[in-house]
């Protein structure tokens, strides 16, 4: 096979893999073969640069825009407009009725509509030349958007050229939204939630900061979508219905809003949405309405728009959860990582069926922002099942003796000092009470070490008999169990299911052992990719800033924190307190990887600057293995001092033979 041919075939390999892995949620390729792929195709195109095009699946991350730098702006081919957004049944009813007359319909005829879910996202405007794409552009002010291109592309979901044998148009506008998945934000809020900007308020908001970043790798890391829902200008293509249109996009690789029907008359529209509103809980989206079009383009095309909107398409949106009430109080609450945030408590209020009576006001910088003071009447919304927000305040309803809250001076659980680190302050106190607790409850979470019947509650009362004192505390309350009984509601049965969910929960996986003894910066996925990646804990506790960064993922500041981590006495003192209550992780299935892989090295000889383990710990991370005497398998041997008859034997078997110096230089290299 040429390498033009392997290259080609790689590359079809990968795209049908992601088409399959977003629209169908499995693909045919496990990650590992996956990645080889990807390895192989990077590799051959290192080799042959000639060959590299821009719609090749290892283009996805592209340069960094220069610092200061901005997002060129470019015209639409044909203009973006909105649509016209609806509240009430009426309204639509109406709407539905002058589009059936404007067409002149007879009078036994119905309209057909075409109806999906409308996503709370961020429009985006992608051009396709034959198949390729050439750019992709913000909404902007409808007729000219920024150049998003860059980070557009690193979003998995969105082809770089279209599926298909095609032949393909010349041209085609594909208008979509960008989105994050409910899980997706999910993931993210755990993974950077001690991360210094604090800017993950919702997942549209942290949608449209993520699209507006400089640097695309950065983008990359976030779980960004794409749904397609319209074209825009088109040469070389027709369709005769919206459902057809859908179709074509589901074919040529794009992801496109479910669920979808085509009703009958407007009766169904308002049918469609109900539906919608009702389930918009499970859905994996955030919804905040449904979008109806008349189904045949032909008359969408006929009914036209008026100066503002389409005659022939309408949003009609969801009851909105929004709630009015009353803040009683600005408070602050310590994370178990430390992070004093503020938090309104509100005079509770019913928000689509649920009291509310705390909104989140995520950090200092950002209540002084909108100014949120005891006494004001504020709107607070809630989306899926983030923490109500406050999003605005009725100034006109402001006492006139509110004062802005200031933050505190001092920690509001132990009265230790606080440190300022981006827009958080901080309690540095590791024994504060509230932060022990918050910890305790991380570590039984369900995705984490799975304790059930751990939660805030109980958590606080244990701490307050001080029967637990530190997380590994947990692993030894089975002999206090007389204490535990005499606890406020803690009855025989509940204690011993409690005793033996802990010792259950004594050997998890590698992953969820690291997200759950809170590990800064590590939230779930990093945890699982770590994992993964090393095998074990010891050698994630021994892989330096370098190795670590190896890791798909792990940047600068996730591996500078992993390092602090297991540098620290007191963390050691608790893994090793875990261990001795009978904790230990289980080793994951290593993918190996990293700048060694397929060496083998063997030790002989004393090191000064570290253990033979450590050494050992230090290779295996960065994806070699290690033997215990040379044979045909070795490919390197490190001598240190005092080496012995192993060194004679690598010298006639002519393997690579690395003194200390040499093998420093080495890891550092690596
Ligand atoms: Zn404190």
């Amino acid at each position: 096979m040429t390498a033009e041919s392997e290259i080609d075939d790689l590359r079809r390999r990968i795209r049908t893999a992601d088409e399959q892995y977003y629209n169908r949620g499995h693909s045919d390729l496990t990650d590992a073969d996956y990645d080889a792929l990807f390895v192989l195709l990077r590799k051959l195109e290192a080799a042959h640069p000639g060959l590299v095009t821009a719609d090749s699946p290892t283009q996805r991350v592209g340069a960094p825009l220069p610092k200061g730098g901005s997002f060129a702006t470019l015209p639409h081919l044909a203009p973006m407009g909105s649509i016209e957004s609806l509240m009430v049944a009426d309204d639509v009813v109406a709407f539905g009725e002058r589009a059936a007359k404007l067409l002149a319909l007879p009078a036994d005829a119905t309209l057909q509509w075409s109806c999906e879910p409308k996503l709370d996202g961020v429009s985006a405007n992608l051009l396709y030349e034959d198949g390729v794409l050439q750019r992709g552009l913000s909404r902007g002010d409808g007729t000219a958007g920024e150049d998003l291109t860059t980070n557009l592309k690193t979003i998995r979901n969105l082809p770089l050229r279209l599926a298909g044998p095609g032949p393909f148009p010349r041209q085609i506008e594909i208008r979509g939204e960008v989105i994050m998945s409910k899980r997706g934000f999910a993931l993210l809020q755990e993974r950077e939630e001690t991360s210094a900007d604090g800017q993950f308020r919702n997942a549209r908001n942290t949608t449209a900061g993520t699209l507006k970043l400089q640097d695309p790798r950065v983008v990359k890391r976030r779980p960004l979508d794409f749904i397609a829902f319209a074209i825009g200008h088109v040469d070389g293509a027709a369709f005769a219905t919206h459902a057809e249109l859908r179709r074509q996009l589901a074919a040529w690789g794009f992801q496109v809003a479910e669920p979808f029907r085509v009703v009958d008359g407007i009766a169904g529209v308002l049918a469609f949405r109900d539906e919608q509103e009702a389930a918009r809980d499970s859905l994996p989206y955030e919804l905040d309405g449904i979008v109806a079009k008349v189904d045949r383009l032909d008359w969408q095309a006929q009914l036209g728009r008026t100066s503002r909107t389409p005659r022939w398409a309408l949003a009609y949106k969801f009851v909105p959860r929004l709630a009015t009430t009353r803040v009683l109080q600005i408070g602050a609450q310590v994370g178990r990582t430390g992070a004093v945030t503020p938090v309104a408590h509100l005079e509770p209020v019913d928000l689509a069926g649920v009291t509310v009576r705390n909104a989140s006001l995520h950090n200092w910088a950002l209540l002084a922002e909108r100014d949120v003071r005891a006494g004001d009447t504020v709107e607070i919304q809630r989306a899926g099942d983030v923490i109500p927000e406050v999003v605005r305040v009725h100034l006109d309803r402001r006492p006139a003796d509110a004062v802005p809250p200031a933050p505190p001076s001092a920690c509001p659980a132990c009265q230790g000092p606080l440190q300022q680190e981006g827009k958080f302050v901080y309690c540095g106190n590791l024994d504060c009470k509230d932060q022990l607790v918050g910890r305790i409850v991380h570590l039984a979470g369900r995705r984490a070490f799975d304790i059930e019947g751990l939660g805030p509650k109980q958590v606080e009362q244990l701490v307050a008999a001080k029967l637990v004192a530190s997380i590994e505390d947990v692993f030894a309350l089975a002999p206090k169990k007389a204490a535990l009984l005499e606890l406020e509601r803690w009855g025989e049965r509940s204690t011993q299911n409690l005793l033996e969910q802990i010792d259950r929960a004594r050997t998890p996986a590698l992953a969820r052992f690291l997200h759950g003894i809170g590990i800064r910066h590590v939230g779930e996925s990093t945890a699982k990719d770590l994992a993964t990646h090393f095998g074990t804990l010891e050698r994630i506790a021994a892989a330096d800033a370098n190795a670590l960064m190896t890791v798909d993922g792990v940047g600068e500041e996730v591996a500078a924190a992993v390092v602090e981590f297991f540098a620290s006495d007191k963390n050691r003192t608790t893994l090793a307190a875990l261990a001795a209550a009978g904790v230990r992780p289980q080793e994951a299935v290593a993918v190996a990887q990293g700048p060694l892989l397929g060496r083998v090295f063997v030790f002989t000889g004393g090191l000064t600057t570290m253990s033979r383990d450590e050494a050992k710990a230090k290779v295996e991370a960065l994806g070699a293995k290690t033997a215990g005497s040379i044979g045909k398998k070795v490919t390197d041997v490190v001598a240190g001092a005092d080496a012995g008859s192993k060194l004679d034997k690598a010298r006639q078997l002519g393997i690579t033979i690395h003194d200390e110096a040499a093998f420093a230089a080495l890891l550092g290299a690596s």
